[in-house]
């Protein structure tokens, strides 16, 4: 059954038109995690992966890090220039205003929780990843959800709340601060930091929706 699940994505990416993928291992469903699979295998599968056209262009790719057991998750669009050097997510700007807004309105260490991002390879120019190379990565997200079993993910702007959920016609300024069901866990969509840097205001909103996202830890 594994196989024939594996031959399928196998199939699938062909279709989308990659080539190969180095020392892959499969990834498994969330009930069998007893059979091998664990995070840093999922990790050593991302750092040897070619699956889309952001290999070529990668320095590092940024798995993610964190609390493996965190209740609370966040989820950016891609790497930008920092984390590609650095291997670490959210590691500029954008970055040190995440870990304000989990210091000082969650009052939460930035290790108490996990971040990672729909991408794991930097989009050249800090582009929109594109929906291919979405496709591509988005199994390995998929499998760090199903291990870190977050209670609550917070989707940080659009390009992450369309690709978790497939719901890409609402705007990010209509559906943030809704609480959604996610499988297990509850979706909490907010604006990205780097939009906040260049929209100050917008902090206002962003602050209302970690105080939810706090009643509900
Ligand atoms: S972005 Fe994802 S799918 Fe594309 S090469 Fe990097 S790890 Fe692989």
């Amino acid at each position: 059954m594994e196989k024939a699940k594996l031959l399928k994505l196998l199939y699938q990416y062909r279709s989308f038109g990659f080539e190969y993928i180095k020392d892959f291992k499969p990834f498994i469903s969330k009930q069998n995690q007893h059979l091998s699979c664990n995070l840093n295998e999922i990790e050593i599968n991302v750092k040897n992966c070619h699956l889309c056209p952001l290999a070529k262009s990668r320095t590092n790719t940024v798995f993610g890090e964190g609390n493996l057991d965190a209740n609370l998750m966040f989820i950016g669009e891609g790497p930008g220039a920092n984390e590609d050097k650095t291997g670490k997510p959210f590691v500029g700007r954008a970055g040190m205003l995440l870990t304000k807004i989990i210091e000082n309105v969650l009052h939460l260490k930035r290790s108490d929780v996990y971040i990672a991002n729909i991408v794991k390879c930097r989009p050249p120019n800090n582009r929109v990843p594109t929906i291919e190379e979405v496709t591509a990565c988005k199994p390995y997200l998929m499998e760090q959800i199903a291990l870190i079993k977050p209670k609550i993910i917070v989707a940080l702007g659009s390009t992450s709340y369309h690709h978790l959920t497939d719901d890409y016609d609402m705007s990010i300024s209509k559906i943030r601060g809704e609480v959604l069901e996610y499988g297990d866990a509850k979706l909490i969509p907010t604006y990205h930091p780097s939009f906040l840097l260049r929209n100050p205001s917008a902090k206002k909103d962003v602050f209302a929706d970690m105080l939810k996202v706090k009643k509900l830890l």
